[in-house]
Formats: structure tokens, sequence, C-alpha cells
């Protein structure tokens, strides 16, 4: 039989116990799009639809050793790094840029339900690197400091961020900002009316990765990645799951 090797995609993030969003959301991503997911733990969260009750950030040594482990034996082609919980482990990746191919950030700060995950000097570092930027529009006035409600406010933050493209996520607008390679363009959704969007930042950054390591693209990657964010909302919208915000339905 021939022997054959899938895309293998590792996500850098926080746990989220609850199920739908962190580690948990980015493999279901990997797998439900075709990829062999693998996994570096920065933080474990304790979680449910209703919020965010502890969080431990793993010791930057114990980050680097999960790293060293997973690089040294398996073919990765692209990573996705979300939550991090510990400004030592944003400077400890952006050391690493050159050794994490298609890297994707999606700079976690918020959780859905309000809670603090992480600090905007976590990411800071790894902002400089040539990876593709996801934040939503309250990240994303986070990190430049200004206001991002409307769309040419994301398109004024998109390329303001640093980064090979950003991608400025609209949420209940369902517009997106893309900017990549000097030219800005919005990319129209169509809006899914449900509670249950927890997880939907993961999902879509995850997306992105499994996409440009089958070889997509920046643009096409991130339009296939909303399609897909799309069809997992639209897909978990009668879903009760919990008395909070539920997750999507990969
Ligand atoms: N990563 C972790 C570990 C989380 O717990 C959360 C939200 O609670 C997120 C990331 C971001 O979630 P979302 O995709 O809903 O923005």
């Amino acid at each position: 039989m021939a022997v054959m090797t899938p895309p293998v995609v590792l996500t850098i993030a926080g746990s989220d116990s609850g199920g739908g969003a962190g580690i948990q959301a980015d493999l279901k991503t990997f797998a439900a799009l075709g990829a062999y997911g693998t996994s570096v733990l920065t933080a474990v969260t304790a979680q449910n639809t209703l919020g965010v009750t502890a969080i431990h950030p793993i010791p930057v040594d114990v980050v680097a050793a999960q790293l060293e482990a997973v690089l040294a034996d398996l073919p990765v082609a692209a990573v996705k790094v979300g939550m991090i919980g510990d400004p030592a482990v944003g400077e400890l990746l952006a050391s690493w840029a050159d050794r994490l191919p298609n890297l994707v950030v999606d700079p976690v700060l918020v959780a859905t339900s309000g809670a603090r995950l992480a600090e905007t000097a976590s990411v800071a570092p790894l902002l400089k690197s040539p990876c593709v930027l996801t934040p939503n529009r309250q990240e994303a006035a986070a990190l430049v400091g200004e206001p991002v409600e409307t769309v040419p406010q994301m398109a004024a933050a998109a390329q303001k961020l640093g980064g090979r493209a950003v991608v400025v996520t609209g949420s209940e607008l369902a517009v997106d900002v893309l900017h990549f390679g000097g030219v800005t363009e919005t990319i129209a959704g169509e809006p899914v009316a449900t509670v249950n969007n927890h997880g939907s930042g993961c999902t879509f950054s995850s997306a992105i990765a499994v996409r440009l390591a089958l070889g997509d693209r920046v643009p096409e990657a991130v339009r296939a990645a909303k399609k897909y964010v799309t069809a997992a909302l639209a897909g978990g919208r009668d879903w009760q799951l919990g008395a909070g915000p539920g997750p999507l339905n990969h």
C-alpha cells in the first residue's frame, strides 16, 4: 500500500474546558477540513458556556518543550497561534517565527463572555513576524489604540497593523476587511442569526491555517475560512448546549 502523509497543522493556544473555543475548536476545524492536528498548550482555562472561572498559564519552558517535540518529528505545514497566557511565550514564539510556516496569529485578548484572556503585550512581539493576523474589531481597537467599529475604521486598522496580511473580522456585521499585498478589500458574508458563536474566531483562524497548508494563497484561504465558519455557525444554530453562548457545529 502507498504511504501518504496528511497535511499537518499546529495550534499553539489555550484549552477551553467547555470545548467550544481554544485548542478544542482548533482541532475540530483541522479534522473537519482534512488536516492532521497537533497542539501546543499555552494555558488551561476553566470555563463553560457561561464564562471563564480560572486561567492557568503554562510555564514558558513547558511551552518550548512541546514546540520542540512537535517540530522535531512532524512535518508541520501551517501554524495557528491563539491565546498566549504569558508575555514570555509571545517572545518565545517570535524568536521561533522562522520555524513556524504559514503562520496565522489570532490575537486573542477577550473571551466572548467578556473575560480577559491575555494582554496586548503578550501578542505584540509576534506582530512583527510575517503572519496572517486575524483580530476582530475589539482586538483591532486594542492593538491600534483607536475605535474600530465601522468598515472604514476596520480598513484603517488593517493597514496599520503589521504582518504579511491582516483580516479584521466584523463579527455580527458579517463583513471582513482584508489587507494583503498592498490591497485592502472587503469580504461580505452571510450573517447567521445565532447565539451559538463561541469559538468562531478560533475556528476562522484555524481554517485559514488549514487552507494555507493545502496550498491556497492568502485571499483564497480567507474566503474559504469565512465560508467554513458561516456553515459551522448555521449548523449549530439549533443546538442547545449549556445556558450561555454555545459552540459551533463543526
Ligand atoms: N482561546 C481560548 C482558550 C478561549 O477560552 C477563548 C474564548 O473563550 C478564545 C480563545 C476566543 O474565543 P472566540 O473564538 O470565541 O473569540
